[in-house]
């Protein structure tokens, strides 16, 4: 056995499977072993050692739909955590690895469009990281690159049936699944109804009501199932798997559960919000509700226990973000770059064409997404398990396990195991935290889950064998993240 770097001590380890107490050595980068009192079979050999009394050790987070420094929309707005500070607030709230998009602009090849995304992460990121790429058009050439994408470690890629531009319709969606089967590409779906969006949206604006409290009005439950259903039955006709993104609607959920019945092979996540934040937030008048401006919108509590019912049965695998933070600052239409220690390259920042007149920009010009990727393990933690909804090897399952397996990184990640990389937190089932942006390392001025107070929250946090967060504090290098050339799913 290779010399023991680092021991953990007398924790709870928790595996999807499995929980024990147990000590656990790691050498280098990796777990080596699991048992009972190593430090007396490795007399003098370890660098450190932790003491996890009292403490869970479970397998570092895995977020597999986050969007760092991401320009967005026809006014390329950037999200606001680049990929340090995004990385280090994902570390710091138990996630030791996330999985981002790639989306080429016009002209550019998908694998032009990945060495740039690459280029921006590689010397910031401070954990390791994968990409999906966006199958965002179906021309020959992309075609034609879908394979070298999938060597490239990218083996799933984001479809949506929404948005313009970027968009597949139902015909060039056949062509995208068929060219995945063809190559075990995995399509990873955003299934909401375009022409319903497009029609809802010039019906509210034409009625003057352009307030951010409209934008769910826009982007109805049933468009978001009737979107599902329709994927699902493209993949039918194809013969295809498919990974449902951020499930929001009951109608969706259900759509799902009936293909899974009859044996289609289709998953399925959700998102943090949509499990613990309702559409009652956006009913106000004014500015307010544009924090929750996102897609798909917050549902009724009538969707979010269902989607609840879905992590307890099975129907939802994991639990996501979709993390993709604006200041309120950008929300309110400032198109400056946020304050980035560095300006990511190529971002163009323009001012405002015309500043809204009351500060209330309508809902349709506001960047869509919200800040989540920190709060993710303790949230899930704290209303899974500590309100009796999951057990502690479904909350490992639904964090990490499942995504690793799903997005082919399994077993390196998602697991505890000699062999496996040893991406680990030591979370502290006992302490008191109530949310607040300020003391977030999220770069955003607010947080959709602020004075919620939960019970439980990582201590350390170790990456490859790192620690690289210390009693809450990231302690670890700049850009000591690394790409993950991802395997075919499981
Ligand atoms: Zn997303």
């Amino acid at each position: 056995m290779a010399a023991v770097t680092l021991l953990i001590q007398n924790g709870t380890l928790i595996t999807a499977g499995d929980t024990y107490q147990a000590d656990l050595a790691i050498a280098g980068e990796k777990i080596v072993a699991l048992g009972q009192n190593l430090s007396q079979q490795e007399p003098g050999g370890v660098a450190e050692i932790l003491d996890a009394s009292g403490l869970l050790v479970i397998p570092g987070g895995i977020d597999p739909h986050v969007h760092l420094q991401y320009p967005q929309g026809p006014n390329r707005v950037v999200s606001s955590d680049d990929w340090f500070t995004g990385t280090v607030a994902a570390a710091c709230g138990g996630t030791t690895t996330v999985i981002d998009f790639v989306e080429a602009g016009p002209g550019e090849t998908w694998m032009d469009a990945f060495e740039s995304r690459l280029g921006e992460s590689e010397y910031q990121a401070v954990i390791d990281y994968g990409f999906h790429m966006s199958f965002n058009r179906a021309d020959e050439r992309s075609l034609a690159e879908a394979r070298s994408v999938i060597e490239a470690g990218m083996p799933s890629f984001k479809i949506y049936m929404a948005y313009d531009n970027i968009r597949l319709t139902d015909a060039e969606m056949l062509i995208a699944l068929e060219t995945l089967k063809e190559h075990g590409g995995l399509p990873i779906v955003h299934a909401e109804n375009h022409d319903v969006i497009k029609h809802l949206v010039g019906r509210h604006r034409a009625k003057g009501h352009v307030e951010p409290r409209w934008h769910p009005h826009t982007r109805p439950a049933a468009g978001e199932a009737e979107a599902t259903q329709r994927a699902l039955a493209l993949a039918e006709i194809v013969d295809s798997p498919m990974h449902l993104v951020h499930v929001s609607a009951a109608g969706g959920l259900d759509a799902i559960r009936r293909c899974r019945e009859r044996g289609q092979p289709v998953t399925g996540e959700v998102c943090t919000q949509h499990l613990l934040l309702t559409d009652a937030l956006c009913a106000s008048p004014g500015f307010e509700p544009a924090k929750y401006i996102m897609a798909p919108p917050l549902r009724t509590n009538a969707d979010t226990e269902a989607m609840w019912g879905g992590l307890e049965n099975g129907n939802l695998d994991f639990v996501v973000t979709d993390h993709c933070p604006f200041t309120l600052a950008q929300k309110r239409g400032e198109r400056r770059t946020p304050e980035f220690r560095r300006l990511p390259e190529g971002t163009v920042a323009t001012p405002p064409e015309e500043p809204w007149s009351d500060g209330v920009p309508p809902f349709n010009q506001i960047p869509g997404g919200a800040p989540g990727v920190e709060t993710r393990v303790p949230l899930l933690h704290h209303f899974g398990v500590n309100q009796g909804r999951l057990s502690l090897n479904q909350f490992v399952y639904h964090t990490s396990t499942a995504a690793a397996k799903l997005f082919g990184l399994y077993p390196r990640k998602g697991t505890i195991a000699p062999g496996s990389d040893a991406d680990l937190v030591l979370f502290d089932p006992n302490c008191e935290v109530t949310i607040s942006a300020d003391a977030l390392h999220q770069n955003c001025d607010y947080t959709p889950y602020q004075g919620m107070q939960v019970r439980g929250w990582p201590r350390s946090v170790l990456s490859r064998g790192e620690v690289i967060v210390r009693d809450g504090e990231f302690v670890g290098p700049e850009g000591r993240g690394r790409y993950l050339k991802r395997g075919f799913y499981a």
